[in-house]
C-alpha cells in the first residue's frame, strides 16, 4: 500500500500531505467514496459542516474497520457559528454527525471579512483545541491580512490555510505568507475543479513520465510541500490520484506548470465572500 508523507504543524501534530476531499457529494455518495479511498490508502478525509455530508464520512470511517488513530479528519466551522460562542456548539453538532469524539483538524471555513466576527471565533478555535475536541486548528481563505489580526490577538497561530490552488491560480502571495507564519498551505481544488487538466503544458509533462495530467499536478503540489486534498467520486481516480509517489518533476517541468497561472479562480474571493 502507498505509504503517504506526513506533514509537521507548527504545534507538532502529524497530518498526511494528501487526503481526499468530499465537497459537493450527498451523504450517501460520500459514505461510498471515503470507503473506497480508505480502501485504496488515503489516510485523511476533508469535509465540513456545510457539505451536508459529515453524516456520510463519518459512516465510511466507522465501516473501515481502521483505528480511530489511523484517520485524520478535517471538518470546518460555517458562517454561522463565527463566533466566539458559536464555535463549540458548531463542533458539537459536527462530531455528532461524524460519530466521533474528537476531529483532528477544525477549520474557520471563510472569515467573511465584512464584520471582525472572525476573530473571535479564533478565540472559540483555540477553547475547543484546549477541550481536546480538535487535535489542531487553522483556518481556511483567509489573506495575508486576515492572518496578521489573528496573530495580532497574541494567542495561537493557525496550524493550516486552506486556500484555493492549483496551476490557473497559483496564489503565490497567501502561500508565501502562509510559509512566512509557519503556517502549512493546504491546496483545495488542487486540480482546478478538472479545468486544468486539458492543457498542453500539463499533456507533455504527464507524457514524459507516463502519468496522467492529474498525476502530474499533483506531484507539482506535493513537491512545493503543500497538503492536497484531490476529490473524485470515481473509482479509478481515487486511485490514480494517490499513485503519485513513484516519479519526480524536474525544476523546469515545475517552473512550466507554475507559468500556467492565469487567475483562474473557481470560488469566490475571500475579501469579498460573507455568506
Ligand atoms: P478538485 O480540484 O479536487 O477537482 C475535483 C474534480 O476534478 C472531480 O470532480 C473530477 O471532475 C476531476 N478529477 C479528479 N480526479 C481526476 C483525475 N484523476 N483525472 C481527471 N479528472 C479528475 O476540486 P474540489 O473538489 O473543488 O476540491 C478538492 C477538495 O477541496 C474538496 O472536495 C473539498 O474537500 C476542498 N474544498 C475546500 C474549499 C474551502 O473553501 N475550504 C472549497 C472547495 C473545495
Amino acid at each position: 500500500m502507498t505509504t503517504i508523507p506526513n506533514i509537521t504543524l507548527l504545534d507538532g501534530t502529524s497530518m498526511p500531505q494528501l487526503g481526499f476531499g468530499v465537497f459537493r457529494v450527498p451523504d450517501d455518495g460520500a459514505q461510498a467514496s471515503v470507503s473506497t479511498a480508505l480502501e485504496a490508502g488515503y489516510r485523511s478525509i476533508d469535509t465540513a459542516a456545510i457539505y451536508a455530508n459529515e453524516a456520510g464520512v463519518g459512516r465510511a470511517i466507522a465501516e473501515s474497520g481502521l483505528d480511530r488513530d489511523d484517520v485524520f479528519v478535517t471538518t470546518k466551522l460555517w458562517l454561522d457559528g463565527l463566533s466566539r460562542e458559536g464555535v463549540r456548539p458548531a463542533l458539537e453538532a459536527s462530531l455528532e454527525k461524524l460519530g466521533l469524539e474528537k476531529v483532528d483538524l477544525y477549520l474557520i471555513h471563510w472569515p467573511a471579512p465584512a464584520t471582525d466576527a472572525y476573530l473571535a471565533a479564533w478565540e472559540g478555535m483555540e477553547e475547543i483545541r484546549d477541550l481536546g475536541m480538535s487535535r489542531s486548528v487553522g483556518v481556511s481563505n483567509f489573506l495575508p491580512e486576515h492572518l496578521d489580526r489573528v496573530l495580532a490577538l497574541g494567542g495561537s497561530i493557525p496550524t493550516v490555510n486552506q486556500i484555493e490552488l492549483h496551476p490557473a491560480l497559483r496564489s503565490a502571495g497567501v502561500e508565501a505568507a502562509n510559509a512566512d507564519r509557519g503556517i502549512a498551505t493546504e491546496a483545495w481544488s488542487p486540480l482546478g475543479q478538472g479545468s486544468v487538466l486539458g492543457d498542453p503544458v500539463l499533456a507533455r509533462v504527464a507524457e514524459a513520465h507516463g502519468v496522467s495530467p492529474a498525476q502530474a499536478v499533483l506531484r507539482w503540489h506535493l513537491q512545493q510541500g503543500r497538503i492536497v486534498i484531490p476529490k473524485s467520486v470515481t473509482e479509478s481516480r481515487i486511485r490514480e490520484n494517490l499513485d503519485v509517489f513513484g516519479f519526480e518533476l524536474t525544476a523546469g517541468e515545475l517552473g512550466a506548470i507554475d507559468g500556467l497561472d492565469r487567475h483562474g479562480r473557481t470560488g469566490p474571493h475571500p475579501a469579498e465572500f460573507n455568506g
